[in-house]
């Protein structure tokens, strides 16, 4: 089946040349009646195309739950804070977070729960799963409130924002653009161009203004406003000089230029410029460290066996079981799945689960 996002990129070529893959991934993704998360029906999980952290196991919120609820005492008990989530997807995430919240009423009567979303069908989704609750959305960062302490979450959210291409091969600097083959085929080709700090830079580097301008304003907020921002993704210490961009459908690698808008594309992020950033707008930083040790060290060995003694059937101990290993194991989402916290507060404060 041909994707009905197809003709508009052709178009696109054909009236202004090729475009960066920024400007592509951007349209692929967040068209508003044709992109992947805007459009698609199911996005995650078995039915969907991929599954995350939260999706496989409950394991996986709730420790972000005991996180969060420790921060929050840190942070000296404020009697009302901001609980904001970047890209809920499904809503999982949060709805197991505020699933250990509601154990200690303090810290649950201080969250106000802000989601931050660029589609309508993933809003519906998250009204749906965290029904009961109550929760404010936004579209963008800019609009989350600035009256309170800032507690942002975000799992897989930096990973599906677009990147550029800029490439140095001796002593050329060329973007990657898509354009049209002879055929009238998407291709990727290479043009000319300048680019600040290029004597910096070696092999296939990516950049992306979106992430830039997400942190700065995050980091920003938390300066003024106090409080923390977790970001949990798949992603890199220190640049490889390699494409990291994947596009997956139905559980598989996919291609790129193949059924634009039918695909979930993401590109590794960029833990140390993340961190540069952070420690710029004047916050402590934790991190990056590895999903498996951080979860460790919130001690999801112990959780686990507690909810497996309390479990009924032997399947629901064999899904927990499974969960632990998928989410920490080095051979799964332990290692390369990375976790930064950067922070402000009391001279006190230090997130749990870094050591
Ligand atoms: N955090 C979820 C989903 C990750 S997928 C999980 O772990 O399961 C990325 C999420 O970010 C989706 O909900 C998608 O709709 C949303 N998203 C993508 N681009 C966005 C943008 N520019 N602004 C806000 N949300 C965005």
């Amino acid at each position: 089946m041909t994707s009905p996002l197809e003709p508009i990129l052709r178009r696109l070529i054909l009236e202004n040349g090729p475009i960066d893959i920024a400007t592509y991934m951007n349209l692929c993704l967040t068209h508003p009646e044709h992109g992947y998360y805007t459009s698609a029906n199911h996005v995650f999980g078995r039915q969907g195309d991929f599954t995350t952290a939260p999706e496989i196991s409950q394991l996986f919120g709730e420790m972000i739950g005991f996180w969060v609820a420790d921060l929050w005492t840190q942070m000296g008990k404020p009697s009302s804070f901001i609980l904001a989530e970047l890209g809920p997807g499904r809503g999982v995430l949060m709805r197991d977070i505020l699933r250990i919240l509601s154990r200690v009423p303090s810290v649950m009567g201080a969250a106000r729960v802000h989601l931050v979303e660029v589609s309508e069908r993933r809003i519906a989704e998250q009204a749906q799963t965290l029904q009961g609750h109550d929760v404010t959305w936004h579209d963008t960062i800019d609009d989350l409130p600035i009256d309170a302490p800032l507690v942002v979450i975000n799992n897989e959210f930096f990973d599906a924002l677009p990147v550029r291409q800029i490439v140095k091969t001796e002593n050329k600097i060329e973007e990657v653009v898509v354009g049209l083959s002879g055929a009238g085929r998407f291709q990727l080709g290479r043009v000319p161009c300048a680019f600040p700090g290029a004597e910096l830079i070696t092999g296939v580097n990516e950049i992306s203004s979106a992430c830039d301008t997400a942190a700065q304003l995050l980091f920003e907020r938390i300066q003024k406003q106090t409080g923390a921002v977790l970001t949990i993704d798949y992603g890199y210490d220190a640049p490889t000089g390699q494409s990291t961009i994947q596009a997956v459908r139905g559980h598989a690698r996919c291609e790129f230029l193949e059924t634009p808008g039918q695909a979930d594309l993401t590109a590794l992020v960029d833990f140390a410029a993340l961190k540069g950033r952070a420690k710029v707008a004047g916050l402590s930083v934790q991190g990056p460290m590895g999903q498996g040790d951080f979860l460790r060290n919130l001690g999801i060995q112990t959780r686990a066996d507690k909810v497996c003694a309390a479990a009924v059937h032997d399947d629901q101990r064999r899904d927990i079981l499974s969960g632990l290993y998928r989410l920490t194991d080095p051979s799964q989402m332990g290692t390369l799945f990375r976790v930064l916290c950067a922070y402000h507060g009391p001279a006190s404060m230090k997130p749990a689960g870094f050591i």
